[in-house]
């Protein structure tokens, strides 16, 4: 770090993204990425005309894609919060929500962002740890007067809780925000999107990273009480108004007219998730019961590192967390199946 480095923030650890190597061709299993390109109305999206529009600041306001959200999920306009990213919409919320000294609680094993926002803004953060099994306990979390994140269905271990239990939670915690992290509900989970009409403590945050294929579109966007929406514009506005490029936009309304093939997609994946688990049981390994696009399997008597380090070896990248409780275990991306064949023959071979 250079000598001019803020003493705020120059003891930040950053977030570690999956890593996107470059040396050779992987079987890329380590981001949670989509094994399978945008609808073609993505593409088409993308043409020359709105090429030539880039040379325009596009619509700080967002109102076609805020409108075409808003018919998807059955809301209004004024519910719908876009951003760059799920990353910056969570972002915002923790500015907008955590940073009053009460804190933000989560759990000891979720996504590996919510800390770096409290080290970000000097949130004081509650780990609630998760049982044995690495179920989430729903009353561990009332009453807590505090901020309170849960990415439902649960990265990294793929579990979920029911929209009920969510509803306690928020129920439980009339005083602060409840945000559910949904980048992962397309692959069977319950969404809580319906229940932020009744309530106006919860923010829903979802993405087009993952079961929408557009990773690197950058598109998330947040849905809740107008009044919390207002929130997160004014931090917007404060920050930067164009959040969300032209180009995107355009994308993000192409990809909702083709739902039926992200529908689809999605199946496959949950087909095939199932297939890999199936098989992962075979060699020995315990699969916690995933509603996700990835599975968090381990087996007794292989070390965690080892076993990613000899895949990558083998041109297949998956994640492993170098943490207590779940360094046994690694974090496997569903692709396609072609894909997640190779990934059985490498780990045969390896075992
Ligand atoms: C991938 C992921 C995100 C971030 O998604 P982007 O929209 O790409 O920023 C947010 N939350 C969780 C739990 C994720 O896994």
């Amino acid at each position: 770090m250079s000598r001019y480095f803020s003493s705020q923030v120059s003891q930040l650890t950053p977030y570690t993204p999956g890593e996107q190597p470059k040396d050779q061709q992987y079987v890329k299993l380590n981001a949670n990425e989509s094994p399978y390109p945008p609808s073609p109305g993505v593409a088409a999206a993308l043409n020359a005309r709105e090429a030539a529009g880039l040379r325009l600041y596009g619509d700080a306001a967002a109102r076609e894609l805020k409108e075409a959200l808003a018919r998807q999920y059955k809301v209004e306009p004024e519910n719908v919060f876009v951003a760059n990213g799920s990353d910056e919409a969570l972002n915002f919320a923790f500015l907008s929500y955590a940073t009053d000294g009460r804190g933000v609680a989560f759990a000891d094993f979720t996504y590996s962002f919510y800390p770096v926002f409290c080290d970000l803004y000097h949130i004081p953060a509650q780990i609630v740890p998760l049982r044995e099994d690495f179920t989430l306990v729903p009353e561990d979390y009332y009453g807590l007067n505090k901020t309170i994140v849960i990415t439902n269905p649960n990265a990294p271990t793929g579990l979920a809780i029911s929209r009920d239990q969510v509803e306690g939670i928020v129920k439980a915690n009339p005083d602060s925000v409840v945000i559910i992290d949904e980048a992962y509900v397309d692959f069977g989970g319950e969404s809580s999107v319906a229940l932020t009409k009744q309530y106006p403590n919860l923010l829903v945050v979802q993405t087009y990273s993952k079961s929408r294929s557009m990773a690197g579109a950058r598109l998330g966007y947040a849905i809740g009480d107008a009044a919390l929406i207002r929130d997160l514009e004014t931090i917007k506005f404060s920050t930067n108004p164009f959040n969300v490029n032209s180009l995107t936009m355009k994308a993000g309304i192409a990809a909702l007219a083709e739902q039926a093939y992200y529908d689809e997609n999605c199946k496959k994946i949950m087909e095939t998730r199932e297939y890999t688990a199936r098989e992962l049981e075979k060699l020995g390994f315990t699969v916690l019961p995933s509603k996700t696009n990835f599975l968090f399997a381990k087996k007794e008597g292989v070390d965690g590192k080892a076993l990613c380090q000899g895949l990558k070896e083998r041109g297949v990248l998956i994640r492993h967390f170098d943490k207590d409780r779940i360094r046994d275990y690694n974090r496997i991306t569903i692709g396609t199946p072609e894909q997640m064949d190779i990934f059985l023959e490498k780990l045969r071979e390896l075992l």
